[in-house]
């Protein structure tokens, strides 16, 4: 949070709808700039003091009266005067009610005293400007919004709230240290004096390169807890995948919302248990009644497989035999290269069999959930399953990254660290590593912000919502 103050390009007045366009019962309308305070005078009028009167903070009740001299609405103000609000900037945030008409009075209203709209991610981009939070923490802000479960919620709060910052932060200052160090060797060289101690250097970036390695490992779990556990069913045609899969999106409420930026598929496929959310990945061609291992290609089932995180694996226990199961199994692994992805082994239409299978113990041995998708019993027991998988894979660590921008900044900036590792062993003149240093500090620097370009800037706020 205590990001040196950036000078703020702009600080004309913008102003936008904050909450989800539309009628509701109420609707919030922000307005931030210089000027915001004294557009707001023109337009409301309360009861009591003065609006350029009223303290920070503070909320009051007033009417809008538009160009006409009549009364739009009732509103609550809320007032925050700089630098302690959002944006940094004066705001004001209007609570109306919540007709679509009555919103795009209101806008008018303020676009003709002098508002511009805000675009996309404008407040946040300037809570950025005027260092309120770093990059990272703006980034959350919008991770937060589009949070659907309690993982990307956790996720999104700590980032937001600097945890993942501050290790950042920390690193730089290592790099920065390891360059002062360097720089000392550097200003000695003339005299051919090797001034600093190797294995001080070594043990240095050893550390540097244990960290990040550590956030880019975490980059997978936090991949999950974003977007959901991936999870892929597969089994020879009229098994009963599709049957399974509305069985287990009814068991479990799909979420089902209009979140920006996710697709709706995405959504519908998904379903929250015990606060982890499982995505049922490429399941068009479940819904669509000719999808079979032979129609899609084996190599597509693989390839389903390779993508998941979670297989669950349904055959139909009335005409499937032990030995075919085996092969089938053996076969997905020897097509995949990641060993320890779990596979949930489902018999189905358990309701077709009038005795115990013969395989029945060897079925048992290999935890097989026995289900009748159709009846939609034992349904529970698949949810379990799926949580009991997650849970033993993915022991909660202390900084997750889940940025995909995060990761390929980590990424540069290793590369760079083993740069300078491998540089060292081959005792190559230490001007050289300069490059990779200074790469390094412009990688992590990348991350929080302390170095942008307005084509990083654009991207990143361009996805928010506008009004955020
Ligand atoms: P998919 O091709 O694997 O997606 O299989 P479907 O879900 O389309 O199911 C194929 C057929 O099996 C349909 O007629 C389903 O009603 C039926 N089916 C699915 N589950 C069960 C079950 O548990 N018991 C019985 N008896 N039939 C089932």
């Amino acid at each position: 949070m205590n990001n040196p103050k950036k000078t703020a390009l702009i600080n004309d007045n913008i102003c936008a709808l904050s909450t989800a366009p539309g009628q509701a019962a109420i609707a919030l309308i922000r307005i931030s700039g210089k000027d915001a305070i004294n557009i707001g005078k023109q337009i409301l009028q309360a009861n009591g003091k003065a609006i350029e009167e009223r303290k920070s903070h503070s909320c009051f009740h007033a009417e809008i009266i538009d160009q006409e001299g009549k009364v739009l609405d009732d509103v609550l103000v809320s007032l925050f005067r700089n630098p302690k609000s959002y944006t940094g900037e004066d705001m004001l945030e209007i609570g109306c009610h919540g007709s679509p008409y009555i919103q795009q009075k209101l806008m008018e209203l303020l676009i003709d005293k002098g508002c511009r709209t805000a675009r996309a991610g404008e407040f946040t981009q300037r809570a950025f400007m005027n260092g309120k939070f770093d990059l990272s923490q703006a980034e959350a802000v919008n991770d937060l919004i589009n949070s659907n479960s309690k993982a990307s919620h956790d996720l999104a709060l700590d980032q937001m709230r600097g945890g993942f910052s501050d290790k950042i932060n920390n690193l730089r200052q290592q790099m920065i240290d390891f360059a002062s160090l360097i720089e000392l060797e550097l200003d000695f060289s003339e005299e051919d004096v090797e001034f600093a101690d190797r294995h001080k250097f070594d043990a240095l970036l050893k550390e540097i390169h244990k960290e990040i390695s550590y956030l880019l490992s975490s980059f997978r779990l936090g991949n999950v807890m974003k977007h959901g556990v991936p999870v892929a069913i597969v089994g020879k045609p009229n098994v009963g995948k599709s049957t399974l899969l509305n069985a287990l999106l009814n068991e479990e409420k799909a979420i089902v919302s209009d979140i920006p930026g996710t697709t709706r598929d995405a959504i519908e496929d998904t379903i929250i248990i015990d606060d982890v959310a499982f995505r049922f990945i490429d399941t068009a061609g479940l819904r669509d009644s000719d999808d079979t291992i032979e129609s899609i290609g084996i190599e597509r089932t693989y390839e389903k497989i390779r993508q998941a995180s979670i297989v669950l694996y349904l055959f139909d226990v009335s005409k499937t035999s032990y030995e075919e199961i085996q092969e089938v199994l053996e076969d997905f692994r020897d097509h995949i290269e990641d060993q320890s992805k779990d596979f949930i082994i489902i018999a189905n239409k358990t309701d077709r069999l009038s005795e115990t299978p013969k395989a029945f113990g060897d079925l048992v041995d290999m935890e097989t959930i026995f289900i009748s998708a159709k009846r939609k019993q034992n349904i529970s027991l698949i949810c379990e399953s799926l949580v009991n998988a997650y849970r033993n894979k993915h022991k909660p660590t202390d900084v997750i990254i889940s940025n995909s921008r995060h990761y390929e900044a980590l990424s540069r900036s290793l590369e760079s660290v083993e740069n300078i590792m491998s540089a060292f062993e081959q005792q190559i003149p230490t001007d050289l590593i300069a490059i990779d240093i200074r790469e390094a500090l412009h990688q992590l620097g990348s991350i929080t912000g302390e170095i942008t370009t307005d084509d990083l800037l654009g991207n990143i706020f361009g996805r928010f919502c506008i009004g955020k």
